[in-house]
């Protein structure tokens, strides 16, 4: 792991701000630092307001923003002084926490901040840190992980005992270092969760997560903990995956994408004892929102084992609810024994976020397998997590959903291609007339996005229910599309006309 801090490009940040846009986004380009959305960053500042008085205000990452992608305005200013009396508190209920930082707030259209920001309030240095690094969260997530955490860092870093992020994160946090000097400290590993960094100076709270994620990715290889993955070939019925999918968008009850993956490290994790290793929980318990806690396991029988899925889930839930809400009881991610994993969004954007955890987790079980064995948080914790109003707020921010959302559409000629498209459906275009051409695009339409709902021809617009015995100048391209089409999921017609 290398630092990409640029000097030249840092000397083009005019205010503590600006500086704090350029790390955040040093941090939010590795995915193995922070993938989609985890994270948080701050910085202090002192800035005056209309009255001319100058207040102490943190200026922390927004709900809802990609540390990749973060511009000025993805950070809340909140005060600095209302944040550290909250820090005093005994008790803050979530509800609470969220309206007083939302008051103190010094430009009321900002974000709403982290749910770490009082955190990063009580972290005594002007630039705070915080990513879920593989490296680490492989190791805390391990037998023995704060032993070996120790090992590596000695007393360099504080490591912080595993709680649930927000408010009892924070005073855990405040309680523990009351006596410490934290001039003594590099950062802080939170067991089962990420590290934070901090300084004074921008560049060197950056380079200090850099050094600290250096040192846990060392560790691993010496320790033999590295990725071994022959290259494989997965032998998958493409029939197969649209029932799947099918049968999964009935159980979500809307249409939904099904992203088959056959990478080699996928198709590896697939062949493994999955039982044992798949079956134990997210990395880090922010990924529970995305992929649920655990995946579904389908082997010969793939009704039964979805099934299963939502009976165990509903199990879960009833083991573990105080009063909330059952969320859809359906899988987000599925490993095919044997053959891959399938990851399954509301759109291609939500199912290749989950896909893009998947590959990190896999990685990191796998790693953690040859360094004493994965252990992820008990289920309880995880719901906690799960269904924290906190974290459930994060998926509400998303864009209202389209009509034609989760819908897959292959389209020969342009008509319509446009409105689908508009209207939220994935949109093929196959042009081709040879067979075997035509074959290849079913193949990477069935595979990229779970099946075909839709498909026009000369204008004209077939759905599962449609008569598909017509001529067309793309008959080959319907005969081919039909025994998927058959498990596609329906669209009303008149959305068409
Ligand atoms: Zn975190």
């Amino acid at each position: 792991m290398r630092s990409f801090y640029d000097d030249k490009e840092a000397f083009g940040c005019k205010t503590d701000l600006d500086l704090r846009v350029y790390t955040s986004r040093l941090l939010g380009r590795d995915a193995s630092l922070v993938l989609h959305g985890g994270g948080n960053t701050s910085v202090k500042s002192t800035v005056t307001n209309l009255l001319g008085e100058s207040e102490e205000v943190l200026y922390v990452k927004g709900s809802g923003w990609d540390l990749a992608t973060i511009e000025a305005e993805g950070f809340a200013p909140v005060k600095m002084d209302a944040l550290l009396k909250m820090a005093e508190l005994k008790e803050l209920s979530d509800t609470d926490m969220v309206a007083q930082q939302r008051l103190a707030m010094t430009n009321p259209s900002a974000p709403n901040p982290s749910v770490e920001a009082i955190l990063h309030a009580i972290i005594p240095f002007k630039f705070v840190d915080h990513t879920h690094a593989d490296a680490v969260v492989t190791i805390t997530n391990t037998y023995g992980g704060e032993e070996k955490t120790r090992e590596i860092y000695g007393d360099r870093v504080l490591v912080i005992p595993y709680i649930m992020p927000g408010f009892v994160l924070a005073k855990l946090v405040y309680d523990m270092t009351r006596d410490v000097v934290w001039e003594e400290l590099d950062g802080m590993v939170l067991m089962n969760h990420g590290l934070f960094t901090f300084s004074d100076d921008g560049k060197k709270s950056y380079e200090k997560t850099i050094e600290l994620v250096d040192a846990a990715e060392k560790y691993l290889e010496k320790n033999g903990a590295v990725l071994e993955c022959e290259s494989a070939t997965s032998s998958v019925d493409l029939l197969t995956l649209a029932k799947i999918r099918k049968e999964v968008s009935n159980l979500k009850g809307v249409a939904t994408i099904s992203i088959f993956n056959e990478s080699d490290l996928a198709v590896h994790f697939s062949k493994q004892d999955v039982e044992k290793i798949a079956v134990q929980g997210p990395l880090t318990p922010d990924h529970v929102i995305r992929t649920k806690r655990v995946p579904a396991l389908l082997g010969d029988d793939v009704s039964a084992d979805l099934a299963r899925f939502v009976k165990e889930y509903k199990e879960y839930f009833e083991a573990n609810e105080h009063g909330e809400t059952l969320l859809n009881p359906a899988p987000n991610f599925a490993i095919l024994r044997g053959s891959g994993t399938l990851s399954f969004g509301a759109n291609a954007k939500e199912a290749n976020i989950i896909k893009d955890i998947n590959e990190h987790t896999f990685e990191a079980i796998l790693k953690a397998q040859k360094l004493g064995g994965y252990k992820a948080l008990s289920a309880k914790d995880i719901f906690e997590v799960e269904y924290w109003s906190l974290e459930q707020a994060k998926l509400k921010n998303g864009a209202k959903t389209a009509l034609l959302s989760g819908k897959i559409a292959i389209v020969a000629g342009l008509e319509r291609a446009d409105m689908l498209k508009a209207q939220g459906a994935v949109v093929v275009r196959c042009d081709a007339v040879k067979s075997e051409e035509i074959s290849a695009v079913v193949e990477r339409t069935v595979k990229s996005f779970g099946g075909i709902d839709i498909v026009v021809a000369d204008g004209e617009v077939f759905t599962p229910s449609s008569d598909l015995d017509t001529h067309t100048a793309h008959q080959e391209l319907l005969k081919q599309c039909a025994p998927f089409l058959k498990l596609g999921v329906e669209t009303p017609h008149q959305l068409f006309i």
